[in-house]
């Protein structure tokens, strides 16, 4: 009997998520005897018309990890869609956006003018910026056009299943390669990792007190946590509250607050405004003034609230002003 197609790809990604897949280890051998693999970008030589041969559904399943930002994304996963069963997307960027949808809070024109105009070390006296189609010594050239903002990969493309984190942990990943096989799926739309907070499995919950108490902001960079006790507690800000249970509390282990990467619990909605709201009830402060002060200590509250989950934000651009 033939064996099921599954495919890999890649939008806007750092490389991280394939390395999730062979950090499977000596497993990987059983999935790839279970598979047939038909596209990996990273480590097989596959063509776009190999993929355009097939017919609609003839891929079993195909993971996708990136954010999607150009054209070329775009007509790729619109194509793999008609091609495969089941789209999975594969990590925060394709899930929730991801590091790179931190760029949402610059337009593309920002982006292009400072990367290729005045950042210091340019050297670009003609002022030349990359375009969609250009001619050079009489041959058009075409380049992938490049949208205003990072998208998740639901607003592009109909999405199957979620598996979370940055990168997904090869447990979650081989627990959902299991379960596609045995056709033991959760329904459609299911993120793949406990519906519950990480609070409910981390470690130091039971340090967490009732009735937080936040009157200053620290950082992991210039103060050292204590790894006995709940970092939140401790004025670290940690998404742990607002953020999906599954990667093994893998950062909290390393004495490191959680940065929410699994993206927010069914119950959050907005892993930011939820977590804002928890630290706004924690304070003591009885004036404004000092209420002031405190929230001065909560450095790159973007950058921070929502390091993987931007475009997903109910704020969105508007984020621009916190
Ligand atoms: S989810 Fe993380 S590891 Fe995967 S591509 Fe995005 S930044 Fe890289
Ligand atoms: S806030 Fe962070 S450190 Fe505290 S219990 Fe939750 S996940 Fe653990």
């Amino acid at each position: 009997m033939a064996k099921p197609k599954v495919a890999f790809y890649w939008c806007g990604s750092c490389g991280g998520c394939e390395e999730a897949v062979v950090d499977l280890a000596e497993k990987i051998l059983d999935v790839v005897a279970a598979v047939d693999i038909v596209l990996w970008p990273v480590a097989l030589d596959f063509k776009l018309k190999d993929i355009e041969s097939y017919e609609p559904g003839e891929i079993a399943v195909t993971f996708i990890n990136g954010s999607v930002r150009l054209s070329e994304h775009e007509e790729w996963v619109k194509m793999l869609r008609e091609k495969s069963q089941l789209v999975i997307a594969f990590g925060s960027c394709s899930h929730l956006g991801g590091i790179p949808g931190l760029i949402n809070m610059n337009t593309a024109q920002q982006v292009l003018e400072n990367k290729y105009l005045k950042s210091v070390s340019v050297d670009n006296a003609d002022g030349v910026i990359p375009m969609p189609t250009n001619s050079v010594d009489g041959y058009d050239l075409d380049l992938p056009a490049v949208w205003n903002s990072v998208r998740r990969l639901d607003e592009v493309i109909d999405v199957d299943y979620y598996l979370p984190g940055c990168a997904p942990p090869p447990d979650l990943i081989l627990e959902a390669v299991g379960a596609i096989l045995k056709g033991e799926l959760p329904p459609k739309g299911s993120v793949l990792s406990p519906a519950k907070s990480l609070c409910e499995s981390c470690p130091l919950n039971e340090s967490k007190p009732e009735d937080l108490t936040i009157d200053e902001f620290k950082r992991v960079a210039t103060s050292q946590p204590d790894p006995e006790t709940c970092y939140l507690a401790q004025g670290f800000v940690c998404l742990g509250p607002s953020t999906r249970s599954g990667c093994g509390e893998r950062c909290i282990r390393a004495n490191m607050p959680c940065r929410g990467c699994f993206g927010p619990t069914p119950e959050a909605m907005d892993q930011g405004t939820k977590l804002i709201s928890a630290i706004a009830s924690s304070g003591t402060s009885d004036t404004s003034e000092s209420a002031a002060s405190v929230a001065e200590g909560f450095v790159d509250p973007v950058g921070t609230l929502y390091r993987f989950s931007l475009p997903s934000s109910i704020l969105k651009r508007g984020l621009k002003n916190v």
